[in-house]
């Protein structure tokens, strides 16, 4: 039955789309039955392995890099412990949704607590770290300080699971205090620093309530990420089962991050995947920058500044400074600026016209012209010389009988550039240039 309803669908062009939907409609079983006994759980989706030396920072709370996560997919995490009292009931909750996550332990608490630090384990989460003391402003301590934290942080997490292996290279500073120094110390120890996307602010005097809201509403507006909490917090024990409840119904999948080893290659991801909103060729504005929203305070236009307001070579600087001198002395001759000796203002108003011969070809370029084999361009020129200087002929004889009477000497010259075009003397060299003088003449004139 089934095989003869996809044998019908093969030759349809929707069969990949059917396809597609009967895959997600039984993702969510899958999972469900990976979590025996909880047939509401969220579960863990799938488990991605990040190199910390390819990607050393992480967190779009600080930094615009985030693990490589698809819509929807949300990475739990979870600051200060092991405090057994609270850390315990926390093991406990995501065990019932068989959801893992990744624990940034401190160290002095894993000294304490050391249990805590291989139950963590023992459950498959991720064992990281989150300095010695949790100290505040650890973006001031001198970086000798911040390293020791850092160093004994691990060295207390790797005591605590006591079985020879180390707390994955995972780091969160305590309030995310980092600094240039910290970042620099992480990187040469191939750690990767964890920022956050979003946190729940679970960590301040707020009802369990709140921190449910905070952690859904930031979710919704990042659409996927890290969610940084605390499992040292009583609020957070409360909060946390609506979140993982809340999480599945509407669509989000859980993602567990563990460190890359030389048996357990990285997952494979492009670049982009690794920022919270790649570019999308599809969606235009995304590669726009967002425009700030300036509040008006005063008039909607500016007055117009008067031309002499800006030429301080009209105004007596110096009174001016007195008046708002507010009655301390000043020299009465200022010593800037110089006197410079430009002409006073409005004399400039007009440029020069620019001389015609500006526009001139040189004379030299001319002969080149002239003295080429013949072609067209060179014929025209020769031509356009020889009009313009029959009108400035045909001009001296209007003026005057006696130049109307003898040849023109113009005349002469256009018939000797005539030669010229053959190129075969120097002397019409002179001629030409004659012939250009006269020709500018002739323009001029027409002007
Ligand atoms: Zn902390």
């Amino acid at each position: 039955m089934i095989a003869s309803v996809f044998g019908g669908l093969r030759r349809r062009p929707w069969t990949a789309v059917c396809v597609g939907l009967l895959t997600s409609v039984a993702a969510p079983a899958a999972l469900a039955a990976d979590c025996p006994g909880h047939p509401d759980a969220i579960g863990t989706s799938r488990t991605i392995v990040v190199d910390p030396r390819a990607h050393p920072i992480i967190g779009t709370m600080q930094y615009n890099k985030t693990l490589p996560l698809a819509d929807r997919e949300v990475v739990l995490t979870f600051d200060d412990g092991p405090l057994p009292k609270y850390s315990n009931q926390i093991l406990a909750i995501l065990a019932a949704h068989c959801a893992k996550a990744t624990f940034f332990l401190v160290g002095s608490q894993a000294r304490a607590n050391p249990e805590g630090v291989r139950k963590v384990r023992d459950a498959g989460h991720t064992v990281a770290t989150h300095s010695q003391n949790h100290p505040t402003g650890m973006d001031r301590l001198p970086l000798d300080r911040s390293r020791q934290e850092i160093e004994q942080g691990i060295a207390s997490v790797t005591a605590a699971l006591a079985d020879g292996t180390a707390p994955a290279p995972f780091l969160r500073i305590p309030g995310l205090r980092v600094n240039e120094g910290i970042e620099e110390f992480a990187a040469s120890k191939g750690l990767q620093l964890w920022s956050a996307d979003f946190p729940a602010d679970d960590w301040r005097n707020v009802s369990a309530n709140r921190v449910y809201e905070l952690a859904m509403q930031r979710l919704e507006n990042k659409g996927k990420g890290i969610l940084l909490l605390h499992d040292i917090q009583a609020r957070t024990v409360a909060a946390l089962p609506r979140i993982l409840r809340e999480l599945k119904a509407r669509g989000y999948r859980i993602v567990h991050v563990v460190p890359a080893t030389p048996d357990r290659p990285a997952t494979p991801t492009d670049p982009q995947q690794w920022q919270l909103h790649p570019p999308s060729e599809v969606v235009a504005t995304s590669r726009w920058p967002k425009v700030p929203k300036f509040a008006s305070a005063g008039p909607a236009a500016l007055p117009v500044p008067a031309l002499s307001d800006l030429d301080w070579r009209t105004t007596d600087l110096g009174a001016r400074t007195a008046r708002r001198g507010r009655g301390v002395p000043l020299p009465a001759a200022m010593p800037w600026p110089r006197q410079t000796t430009l002409p006073p203002a409005g004399t400039l108003a007009a440029l020069p016209v620019p001389a015609a011969s500006l526009f001139k070809l040189p004379e030299s370029a001319r002969l080149t012209l002239l003295a080429s084999p013949a072609s067209r361009a060179a014929t025209a020129q020769a031509r356009s010389t020889e009009v313009s200087s029959a009108k400035l002929a045909g001009k001296s004889r209007r003026r005057g009988g006696a130049a109307a009477a003898q040849p023109p000497a113009a005349a002469g010259q256009a018939a000797q550039a005539r030669q010229s075009v053959g190129g075969t003397t120097a002397k019409p060299a002179v001629e030409a240039k004659r012939n250009g003088r006269s020709v500018r003449v002739a323009g001029l004139k027409k002007r």
